[in-house]
């Protein structure tokens, strides 16, 4: 973190009033969260984490990662792999910024190169609070944010100096599949502007673009390995094949299976084709 923790207290501050009228992801939902859950993610103004841990799964750079689990999300993926944390909000602690603190710390104690928030971006302030008092107390691993690719520049900035590396899915290049499949409007230009604070704060070597293959083209690889072009070719895009129709993608003729290796292969052509020089396959 570039920040003092002196300047991370007063960034945590400011981020805290905008729960007052959220803007705090692309949905703009500008509603008061302080009473309670309200807007698209219905989420109040607590902190609820499903879990922590040193983990061994991330990409290689980023190994060992210390994992911290968000409850909630931003998004409403149909086929979300999380829904049990993510959106049915199941076995959920509540987390003070005191004992976030202590959790970090302990991560850094035991072994983990990085604070790696998963789908943390509707919490930002609570965590921002929790991370000013970790580096009260020395903490000063880098932050890792780990979020949909949704996300509002208006948050984005108010991670400036705080977050190392950004770790953002591309999720669609199609709005009308984003919409269906993740309750999410003009996804595409939210993406490209979310990116391109991203590369702006970190630069394209501190980013890491993930982008999880959907059955049937659904998620128009092309365009969306496009549209991140357009931003950086130089940034990191891992093309992820594990998908799997859980959750509600039963409902979704299209996403109702597994992909093929065809479909994780026209993937990666795409990103080729597109110019990106820095392409991983499972992250590899
Ligand atoms: S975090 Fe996003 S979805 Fe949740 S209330 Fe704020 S703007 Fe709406």
């Amino acid at each position: 973190m570039k920040l003092s923790p002196r300047e991370i207290h007063a960034r945590a501050a400011e981020a805290r009033a905008h729960y007052a009228r959220c803007d705090l992801c692309a949905h703009l939902c500008r509603v008061d969260r302080t009473n309670g859950p309200a807007g698209a993610c219905q989420e109040g103004d607590g902190l609820f984490l499903a879990g922590a841990g040193v983990h061994f799964g991330e990409e290689p750079r980023l190994v060992p990662s210390g994992l911290i689990l968000v409850g909630g999300c931003n998004l409403a993926c149909e086929s979300c792999e999380t829904y049990e944390f993510s959106l049915e909000r199941r076995g959920l602690r509540k987390t003070s910024p005191a004992e976030l603190a202590s959790l970090l710390i302990d991560l850094a104690a035991k072994g983990a190169k990085n604070a790696n928030f998963v789908t943390p971006t509707h919490v930002l302030p609570a965590i921002l609070e929790g991370l000013a008092i970790a580096a009260d107390h020395g903490f000063s691993l880098p932050v890792v944010w780990n979020c949909g690719g949704y996300e509002s520049v208006e948050a984005l900035r108010l991670l400036e100096g705080i977050v190392s590396i950004y770790l953002p899915d591309a999720k669609y290049g199609d709005d009308a599949a984003a919409f269906e499949l993740s309750g999410c409007k003009s996804y595409t230009a939210a993406l490209r502007e979310s990116l391109a604070e991203m590369v702006r704060q970190v630069g394209a070597e501190n980013m890491i673009v993930r982008h999880l293959v959907l059955p049937g083209g659904v998620a128009s690889p092309e365009k969306v390995m496009r549209l991140i072009a357009e931003v950086s070719r130089e940034v990191v895009v891992n093309v992820m094949s594990q998908y799997r129709p859980v959750y509600r993608a039963a409902r979704f003729p299209v996403i109702a299976r597994g992909v093929d290796r065809d479909e994780v292969d026209a993937a990666v052509a795409a990103a080729n084709d597109a110019g990106l020089r820095n392409v991983l396959v499972d992250g590899i």
